[in-house]
């Protein structure tokens, strides 16, 4: 990776790095891209980060969740993801000042009820009547259990019973914890949170997803952020960990033709940051590795060739009992592909 600060960011104090090295905007709206932000078309060539990162990690774990539409296991992990995330997302409701470790910490269990609400499925994790007793009127305040693994990792099994209901609820404030030693918000007001973004490339392909949050400063220079609440990946692996938030900006120049001047990782699970430089010719690069990346999509659409890719993110796959790495059979092809993926110019556009 070509300006990688991950770096510093892991071996100097974090939260004095994230102040000195980035002007905190003050304002919601100077500086702002003046178009509006969330263009949302409709296309049936379209690509999310998610699901990019699916078919390069195995294309039959793409096949079963986009062509398929198996559906996953909900799990403690991801659901507190959810859960974190939402809490961050409100919390700028809040006037500065107000935007306190204790209040997000009192959010958390009021999110996963809206959460619940939403989702009923979810009550499958825990014995959740029953846990929502015992943790009544607890652990609103700080809490700080053992963070759980990544965003992946640690979230194949399923809790269960009100201790597991408490224990996930604590992590989830533990989280919250690592959040404040990272940043203060009460210095943040971000110009967008959880903004979903959406271009159609010269080629066809469009791209999409949804970015956790912009910080526009007052010269108009944008920060991506993303959070993630599970640890930082290791030496040698952060260039894939920032592949997510080079889609993201790819996609901010094409609308708004400004590079964000910075991309950023906040990993609450292990309290590190991980900061990339974005210019136009990485992003350049990110949109001729996309490009190559549908037409193998499109290849495997047409073939009906989706092989698998054994690898150790195969312990957290719903999909196993299904795979041929693991003695299964993939069920028979849906008759019609929910890709056309026939409409993309053959060179592509840059
Ligand atoms: S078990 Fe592994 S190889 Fe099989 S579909 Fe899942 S990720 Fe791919």
């Amino acid at each position: 990776m070509r300006t990688q600060t991950a770096e510093a960011a892991r071996t100097d104090p974090v939260s004095t790095d994230v102040a000195k090295a980035e002007p905190v905007p003050t304002e919601v709206t100077a500086g702002a891209p003046s178009a509006p932000l969330i263009p949302l078309q409709v296309s049936g060539n379209s690509l999310s980060p998610s699901r990019a990162g699916d078919f390069m990690t195995c294309p039959l774990l793409y096949r079963f969740r986009v062509i398929d539409r198996l559906p996953q296991r909900p799990t403690p992990a991801a659901t507190r993801g959810t859960v974190v995330h939402s809490v961050l997302e409100r919390l700028f409701d809040l006037p500065s000042g107000e935007r306190t470790l204790a209040t997000a910490a009192a959010m958390v269990e009021p999110e996963w009820q809206r959460l619940l609400e939403a989702e009923p499925e979810l009550a499958g994790l825990f014995a959740v009547d029953e846990a929502l007793d015992g943790v009544a009127g607890g652990g609103a305040a700080g809490g700080g259990g053992e963070i759980g693994g990544g965003e992946i990792g640690g979230g194949a099994e399923q809790a269960g019973g009100p201790d597991e209901l408490a224990e996930w609820l604590a992590s989830a404030h533990g989280l919250l914890e690592r959040y404040f030693v990272l940043e203060d918000p009460n210095r943040l007001e971000p110009a967008e949170r959880e903004l979903r973004v959406e271009t159609v490339l010269d080629s066809g392909l469009t791209l999409r997803g949804i970015v956790d949050r912009l910080d526009v400063a007052p010269s108009g220079e944008v920060r991506v952020v993303d959070y993630k609440t599970g640890k930082a990946p290791g030496p040698g692996f952060e260039a894939r960990a920032m592949f997510q938030m080079r889609f993201y900006a790819l996609i901010l120049w094409r609308l708004h033709g400004r590079v964000p001047r910075l991309l950023q990782l906040l990993y609450l699970g292990s309290g590190e940051v991980l900061r990339y430089t974005p210019d136009e010719a990485d992003l350049r690069a990110t949109e001729r590795k996309l490009l190559a990346l549908w037409r193998a999509i499109q290849r495997a659409t047409e073939t009906g060739d989706w092989r698998p890719s054994p690898s150790r993110l195969c312990d957290w796959c719903d999909y196993q009992a299904l795979c041929p790495a693991f003695g299964g059979t993939p069920p028979p092809l849906p008759a019609s592909s929910p890709i056309p993926g026939r409409s993309l110019t053959p060179e592509g556009s840059s």
